[in-house]
């Protein structure tokens, strides 16, 4: 460790990993990052988890790519061939970037001039610039011609987004998370703050520790039942028959905020007539939680000053996604709990920047701003900003393209090249095996990204990239904050800045762009990008931000301090109310049967994020949790004959993984939990893509397994 005095500089940026957004300072010597110190940011005030404070030196290992790579001709695209890690030489070569520019787009123009413009889509990445993500989905959809791009959002929060913007008007959060300093009564579902979001997670406990009561819903009784009043550990799967208890419970014992529905919602007698059938009684043995606790909790939030409600993606990653996140939306429009301090909807953002490329427009169905692109006016008006021709209809999603790519050869919405910058769906989709082969199977894929990842792997070109310490660039946080990092860095070698890339590839496809200025024009591309969301950032200029460092919107002019609560008189929808939504039972895709009787539940651990590709190759991260180990509770290995410890292996119908396990009487019995970094025991190798009908999300959450004891990890 070098003290900061020592450091030859030191340079304010933002924390790469989670949607808290913490802000930081790259303390650098040697061209080196050697510390990292917290800054006082308006989510983090100074306080930084292990990510943020140890995992940065990703930045420096040496398997970052640094030249162009083209693959050898016959070169197998397939994971039996891999080497593990690093060398990749008998798969690529090493290319000019005028030769892999040069023949990357020309693939690409090929594609789209010989099958069409359907033929071409496009992954941008949540861990990208707000800059990055919108002069991608510009790329696609002016010079590719469609509207097939996306990206980890539909992995993510597309759920809870199509709710929000049915219900509410607006995908994001109404007020931030350390609001809930203001609440009483802090209902967190489907989320493991603590280790999902450790700086967030820290004002929830202290929230608890000056009185608010902390209710914990999720079937994994996860470390914030610590700091709980009560724990709804309901079983997996019916988190619309408990939310449904809750609304019935609340209308039940006449706890309804009479004024906030009379002045504010509609559709309140549908969904009055629809939880009529689900009483805490009746739910109770369907979801595992007592009766008394559900009337308890529905009694405590509905008559607290302040509730608020925050998930993370066990509420929205299943087939009833969608469903889940109504229920949300309804238990706190019919509580009166929203529009003020301390209450409110909160999905906590994963991914550093998944709020910021959504808002730029990095989704197949939505302009920057969420203007639909079906939509005439919006349509118009991104025409007439652009300058070209657009295709007025939604493109397909991130498992439909995957689907597509496999799609018989006179399909005409085949896709048969991919450009894809900085995500790694031969991780992170569902069904692995399935998605690796669609990826192998395109005609061409080229891949951006700073390490030879799994999809990459996979590529025909690959473009060495920069890392985040490496560029200047905003990002949203969860809390709707637009945050500046700066560039503390040069990146290695020949690898190149992301904004120049994507420029690059444009200009080879025929588009005219110049944005002018230091660093591939960053500045000039967020002027752009401010105007096309001027309903949302016109008051955060790019100076504004090198002041300020962070500024949240909606933000309407330079004197506008921001608007960290929203919704306080009306809703952004078509008649400014909330619209109810009801819900009912769906059950998930794949239930345990005989043949396969656990259920596998997926996710994320403290210390490793996403797909692992920068914390597996973070020294301190890397030696705190170097392996995959699966998650069971006592009794599960007791009767299976298990100690902690021993290799299992986990087969679902898709693939199977070969594992450790450990004990963790948190999980329920008869569950498997797998974290999915690690590419030694991909858990996506397992998991069900069946997708919610709204939000096009997979079911990660829920699949059946069987369990037996030995393997080869
Ligand atoms: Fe980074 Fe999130 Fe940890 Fe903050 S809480 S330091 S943003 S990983």
């Amino acid at each position: 460790h070098v003290g900061s005095q020592q450091v030859d500089r030191k340079v304010d940026s933002v924390c790469p990993f989670c949607g808290v957004g913490c802000l930081l300072t790259y303390n650098v010597k040697d061209e080196k990052i050697v510390s990292v110190d917290g800054r006082d940011g308006p989510a983090n005030h100074g306080r930084l988890c292990v990510k943020g404070r140890f995992g940065f030196d990703y930045a420096h290992h040496p398997q970052r790519l640094t030249k162009p790579l083209i693959r050898k001709p016959g070169f197998p695209k397939d994971f039996d061939q891999a080497p593990r890690p690093g060398d990749w030489s008998e798969a690529f070569r090493e290319a000019s970037w005028e030769e892999a520019l040069a023949l990357t787009a020309g693939k690409l123009k090929d594609l789209r001039d010989t099958h069409g413009k359907k033929s071409l889509a496009g992954f941008g990445s949540a861990k990208g610039s707000n800059e990055e993500a919108y002069l991608f989905q510009k790329l696609v959809r002016t010079g590719f011609g469609s509207n097939n791009v996306d990206h980890c959002t539909r992995l993510c929060h597309a759920s809870s987004v199509a709710a929000l913007l049915e219900g509410v008007g607006s995908g994001a959060v109404s007020n931030p998370v350390n609001d809930v300093e203001h609440a009483e009564l802090i209902f967190i579902i489907g989320s493991n703050p603590t280790a999902n979001h450790p700086v967030a997670a820290t004002w929830m406990k202290n929230a608890a520790k000056r009185g608010a009561k902390i209710v914990l819903a999720d079937p994994r009784r996860t470390d914030i039942s610590r700091h709980a009043w009560r724990t709804l550990q309901f079983k997996a799967d019916t988190d619309v028959a408990m939310l449904n208890a809750l609304i019935h419970a609340v209308i039940d014992e006449g706890l309804v905020d009479e004024a906030f529905i009379r002045d504010r919602a509609s559709n309140f007698e549908a969904l009055r007539e629809n939880v009529k059938g689900y009483s805490p009684e009746a739910m109770a043995p369907i979801c595992g939680v007592p009766a008394e606790t559900l009337r308890e909790v529905a009694r405590a939030f509905a008559s607290a000053k302040g509730a608020m409600v925050l998930w993370g993606m066990g509420v929205s990653q299943h087939v009833h996604g969608t469903d889940n996140a109504r229920c949300l939306i309804a238990l706190v429009t019919v509580t009166g709990q929203i529009g003020k301090p301390g209450s409110g909807l909160h999905p906590l953002r994963g991914q550093n920047n998944v709020q910021g490329a959504s808002d730029a427009g990095l989704i197949p169905m939505m302009f920057p701003n969420y203007q639909r692109v079906d939509n005439a006016g919006a349509h118009a008006w991104f025409e007439n900003f652009w300058g070209v021709p657009l295709d007025e209809k939604p493109g397909y999603t991130v498992v439909e393209i995957m689907h597509k790519a496999l799609a018989p050869d006179d399909d005409p919405h085949k896709v048969r090249g991919m450009y894809i910058m900085g995500e790694n769906p031969a991780m992170s989709d569902p069904d692995l095996n399935h998605a690796r082969h669609a990826l192998a199977s395109l005609e061409h894929l080229v891949v951006q990204d700073i390490f030879m990842t799994e999809t990459a792997w996979l590529a025909d070109v690959v473009l060495p990239a920069s890392a985040w310490p490496e560029k200047t660039g905003t990002v949203s946080n969860t809390d709707r904050m637009v945050q500046l990092g700066q560039r503390a860095l040069n990146p290695p070698g020949d690898a190149k800045p992301d904004l120049w890339i994507i420029q690059q590839i444009a200009q080879r496809m025929g588009l005219d762009w110049r944005y002018e200025g230091e660093e591939s024009g960053v500045a000039a591309v967020y002027e752009e990008m401010r105007q096309a969301m001027h309903a949302a950032i016109s008051g955060i200029s790019w100076e504004r931000l090198q002041r300020e460092s962070s500024v949240t919107y909606p933000c309407l002019d330079a004197d506008d301090p921001g608007q960290p609560i929203v919704f306080i008189d009306n809703f952004p929808t078509a008649d400014g109310r909330v619209k109810l939504v009801p819900a009912d039972i769906i059950p998930a895709a794949e239930r345990p049967d005989a043949d396969y009787p656990f259920v596998l539940i997926t996710g994320r651990q403290l210390e490793h994020w996403h797909t692992g590709s920068m914390t597996r190759r973070a020294s301190v991260l890397d030696a705190i949790e170097p392996m995959a180990t699966a998650s069971m509770c006592q009794g599960d290995l007791q009767s299976l004959g298990l100690e902690a410890g021993d290799v299992i292996t986990i087969r679902s119908r898709r693939g199977e993984v070969a594992i450790h396990v450990r004990r963790d009487d948190g999980t329920p019995a008869g569950a498997v939990f797998v974290p999915f970094a690690y590419y030694e025991a991909a858990a996506n190798l397992m998991t069900n893509a069946a997708l919610d009908p709204f939000g096009k999300i997979p079911e990660f959450k829920y699949c059946a397994v069987q369990i037996r004891r030995g393997g080869a990890p």
